[in-house]
């Protein structure tokens, strides 16, 4: 069995790859994802949030996706405070400082991709291959095949990876992952909160891991506390109101008692390295290029930036230029090699900095984040970085 040419296929619909296929309009798109799209609007609160960065909202406005997401859902983060494990050890960074309304906005994924779901069904270019998986890829000859796990052939002048970090594309092309492990798990939750969080996301770098609560709209906030492995087992144990208990504890009371909103879930925390992102009629973009540690909330803000290059690439073509071109896609992957090779290794520098047990280490770390708090040109740039 096999379909109608398309100029690209992008395999893998989350976020990236849903973003990419509108990105490439007009492009005719042949879209693989085995879940079925999000289209209907949902109550209840989805305990994966993303924090995404300023530069990235404009571009999902772009899109038209942006503005499908119901704003009372959606919370702005107009500064962040991040502790230290000493007394006194404090950074604070606020928007305006860098003259900038907001950080980021805190948007639930499901609330995203639903917004991605419904533009891409308006979007005729777009041939959704769903429910499907990859199963493999052929790059030899003048096209590129993906077979689908039900035998159906896609044939492409390229094929684009974005099926997450364990990526079918990524192995079928025998692309490396560099993959460490940090033996951590992200335990996610919502809570209730007695006092404001007043659009302030807070972190908490403790001995037992990394714990932020990133404000929600109303008095809610969302957790994300990465820790080892038995401590998240330990957490997960636990129920409402003794998680409830052990987060204020954890948070030194800063928004007063809480009430767990939604079961605690857990996610593997791993830091993943793709020297290659591209060969000829092969791309890879988002988690299937690259996993980072979630402390800094980068991981989708960095697959978007690759939607962006990869788009603005294609886009600026020669007429004639086939999109697999392989000098083309090398310039894709140059162009990306620095911002994920910078936010990957800081994410990992800072997370190896607080895990590290000696005195000296902590102490270099906890003046480190005071010393910090009082440079402002220093504060600007790391948020100048950030809201990309
Ligand atoms: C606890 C936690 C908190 C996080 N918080 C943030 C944050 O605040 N901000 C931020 O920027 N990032 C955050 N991240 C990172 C973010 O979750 C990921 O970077 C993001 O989900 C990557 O999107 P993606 O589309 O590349 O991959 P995925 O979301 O993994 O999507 C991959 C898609 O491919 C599909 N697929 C899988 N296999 C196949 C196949 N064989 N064929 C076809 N399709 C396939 C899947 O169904 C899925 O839809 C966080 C991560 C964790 C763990």
């Amino acid at each position: 069995m096999s379909s109608d040419a398309h100029d690209v296929v992008v395999a893998g619909g989350g976020p990236v790859g849903a973003a990419l296929a509108l990105a490439l309009q007009p492009l005719k798109v042949a879209l693989i994802e085995p879940r079925q799209p999000q289209l209907k609007a949902q109550d209840a609160w989805d305990v994966r949030v993303y924090a995404i960065s300023p530069g990235n909202i404009s571009f999902l406005e772009q899109l038209g996706v942006w503005q499908r997401i119901d704003a009372a859902r959606v919370q702005p983060v107009e500064a962040m405070a991040i502790f230290g494990d000493r007394p006194g050890s404090r950074l604070r960074l606020r928007a305006d400082e860098a003259g900038l309304p907001d950080l980021a906005c805190i948007v639930e994924g499901l609330a995203l991709q639903r917004g991605l779901d419904a533009a891409i069904a308006e979007c005729p270019a777009i041939t959704r291959f769903c429910p499907a998986l990859v199963a493999n890829v052929t790059l030899a000859g003048a096209a590129a095949t993906v077979t689908l796990d039900d035998g159906t052939d896609v044939a492409a002048q390229l094929v684009i990876g974005s099926d997450g970090r364990d990526s079918a594309v990524r192995q079928a092309a025998g692309l490396e992952l560099r993959d460490s492990d940090y033996g951590q798990l992200g335990v996610v939750a919502h809570f209730e909160t007695t006092l404001p969080h007043r659009g302030t996301a807070f972190q908490w770098f403790r001995e037992d891991g990394v714990l932020a609560l990133l404000p929600l709209p109303g008095n809610r906030v969302s957790m994300v506390w990465s820790t080892s492995r038995d401590h998240a087992a330990e957490l997960q144990a636990l129920d409402g109101n003794a998680l409830a208990a052990k987060v204020g504890s954890a948070s030194a009371g800063a928004l007063g008692a809480l009430r767990v909103l939604t079961a605690a879930a857990a996610f593997p925390l791993r830091y993943g390295r793709v020297p290659q992102l591209v060969a000829p009629r092969l791309a890879l973009a988002g988690d299937a290029a690259h996993s980072v540690h979630p402390l800094a909330g980068q991981g989708l803000n960095l697959g978007f930036r690759d939607v962006r290059e990869l788009a603005a690439v294609l886009a600026a073509r020669a007429p004639r230029q086939d999109c697999g071109d392989y000098t083309l896609l090398r310039r894709y992957e140059r162009a990306r090699r620095e911002d994920i090779a910078t936010t990957g290794l800081s994410a990992d520098a800072l997370q190896s900095l607080f895990a590290a047990r000696s005195g000296i280490t902590a102490a270099v770390r906890n003046f480190g984040l005071g010393a910090l708090d009082g440079m402002p040109v220093l504060k600007s740039l790391l948020i100048r970085h950030a809201v990309a």
